[in-house]
């Protein structure tokens, strides 16, 4: 898509926004259930379309993109009206005894998503939907990698019968797209090229790239980038869940998650049962049956290098699923891999290591396991591994992480009503749940009087003599002893009848 092309399409969707907003919410909502018929329809084909561009296996394309998909489109459609609905504020102040302030909600206009290619149909996927409920337009690019997905998404929404021009399904490059949809700097507001939200999910660096670009807009932006998670576990663990749920948050999906675990940090009492029972697992792991291949080269390549980079530091492989080390060049393939001896300055302790890789590392007690995973630039999720739930909760408590699992790890994205979303280097906003839901939505304060017949405030102008011992009486009244405020109350009267003098 040209600039241009780019151009008319927002204008577009600028048009058609205004007509949909204006529609009853169930309007809004019976048009984006036909996009799920058209998914319940399509299961099987959108699967094979999503494990066609990444090489994801079946049962990672069915129960971390559509399920949680098809989940997700419900609880949003049947919540959306709740979340929109206008909000009342108690009012605290008794100098504006009179005021009542609502909050109401409405949509951006055009909003922006930009994904990646790792889960390119479920986070899209809950995006659009949200931001179509909460009544905005939607220019959407997926990632360059996984076009297909991006395609079927455009006949999914193209099935709900949307007003033209509402839902912009855009290719092009992801060097062209920053400037594309943030518009031109310097001309804020509405009818500038560019959208009124920008969504994005991806890495660190395309995210603080967007973030500088969106400056002089003040363009509003989400931004759900990379991690490094740490999952700690405790001297009380249960080893046996620990192991399965860590191997299986590290290395599903090829260990491209976003959320995944990397840094395993285990109490030194446990430390070698642990890596034992982990290590077994691990070797365990069936080519193309439990990990399936990484999905693209370079991205392969890259986490080679990374585990290179660990190893001539020092770190030593504990284990791996397969007998070759990253061999075959010309293949996705690559085995899951367990470091031991990692150390600060390394990149699985710096970096966001995002293939299948994890290191361990000891940790004395849970003072120094927290100092490890707090020692990090990025903050998305992490996990507490403990047979002790309160300390487990009160840990949780203390890491630096938006999302924190006890007992688990990763398995939260799918869940719909949860928040997502990290610290740090990790990103800005939430997306799921109410608060991803509101995200969607500007909110307006309109604040208006109780009483009818008012025709001033007390401490509008003239200021006098009067008007101040009443404003102080009131001060008196909140704050002073129990003597003090029985004395304000005639002050506060004779200031009070102010709100109807002419
Ligand atoms: P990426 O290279 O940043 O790309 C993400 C998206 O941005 C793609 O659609 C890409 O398009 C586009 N893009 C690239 N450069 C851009 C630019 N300069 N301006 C605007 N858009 C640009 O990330 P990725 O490699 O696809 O995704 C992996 C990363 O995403 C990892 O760091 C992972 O942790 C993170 N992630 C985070 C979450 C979360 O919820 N926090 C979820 C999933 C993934 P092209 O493909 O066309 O270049």
């Amino acid at each position: 898509m040209t600039k241009s092309e780019f151009g008319a399409c927002i204008k577009k969707a600028r048009n058609a926004q205004k007509i949909w907003a204006a529609l009853p919410y169930g309007q809004r909502e019976r048009r984006l259930k036909k996009a799920g018929t058209y998914l319940a329809a399509h299961v099987e084909e959108l699967r094979e379309t999503v494990c066609r561009d990444t090489g994801k296996l079946p049962l990672d394309a069915l129960a971390a993109e559509i399920l949680p998909a098809i989940m997700a489109l419900d609880y949003y459609r049947q919540k959306g009206r709740a979340f929109l609905a206008p909000r009342r504020i108690r009012g605290g102040n008794p100098l504006m005894f009179n005021k009542r302030s609502r909050m109401v909600y409405e949509p951006y206009g055009v909003v922006g998503i930009i994904s990646p290619w790792n889960y390119p149909f479920a986070i899209p996927f809950s995006e659009i939907v949200m931001a179509l409920l909460a009544g905005n337009a939607v220019v959407f690019k997926i990632s360059s990698r996984s076009l297909r997905v991006g395609r079927a998404l455009e006949a999914m929404f193209a099935a709900a019968d949307l007003p033209q021009g509402l839902f912009t399904y855009v290719e092009m490059a992801g060097r062209d797209a920053g400037p594309a949809f943030i518009g031109s700097p310097g001309a804020p507001g509405p009818g500038t090229p560019g959208v009124d939200k920008l969504f994005f999910t991806g890495s660190t660096a395309t995210g603080r790239e967007l973030m500088t670009l969106a400056a002089p807009r003040l363009l509003p932006l989400v931004l759900e980038l990379g991690g490094a998670d740490a999952a700690i576990v405790r001297a009380d663990a249960d080893v046996d869940r620990a192991a399965a749920g860590i191997a299986w948050a590290a290395f599903s999906n090829a260990g491209q998650s976003c959320g995944g675990v990397q840094r395993i940090i285990v109490h030194q009492d446990l430390y070698e049962v642990f890596l034992e029972k982990f290590c077994a697992l691990v070797r365990g792991l069936r080519r193309g049956i439990d990990l399936g291949p990484m999905s693209t080269l370079a991205q392969k390549q890259e986490v080679r290098r990374q585990v290179e980079r660990c190893l001539r530091m020092g770190a030593r492989i504990a284990a791996k699923s397969g007998e070759a080390f990253f061999q075959e060049e010309k293949t996705t393939e690559a085995p899951a891999v367990v470091l031991r001896d990692v150390k600060f300055g390394m990149p699985i302790m710096e970096e966001e290591v995002f293939g299948p890789v994890a290191g361990v590392i000891p940790a004395a007690d849970d003072e120094e396991a927290l100092g490890i995973a707090n020692n990090s630039c990025y903050g998305l999720t992490a996990s507490i591994w403990s047979r002790n739930r309160r300390r487990a909760r009160s840990l949780a408590g203390r890491i630096n992480a938006g999302v924190v699992m006890i007992n688990d790890h990763l398995m939260s994205h799918g869940l719909a009503e949860t928040p997502w979303g990290g610290f740090g280097n990790s990103g800005l906003g939430r997306s799921h749940g109410e608060p991803g839901f509101k995200e969607m939505v500007k909110a307006r304060v309109i604040v208006d009087d109780i009483l009818p017949g008012v025709k001033r405030d007390i401490f509008w102008y003239p200021y006098s003599e009067e008007v101040f011992t009443g404003i102080r009486a009131i001060v008196d009244m909140v704050s002073g002893k129990a003597g003090q405020r029985i004395a304000a109350i005639p002050r506060v009267l004779r200031v009070f009848f102010r709100y109807w003098k002419k």
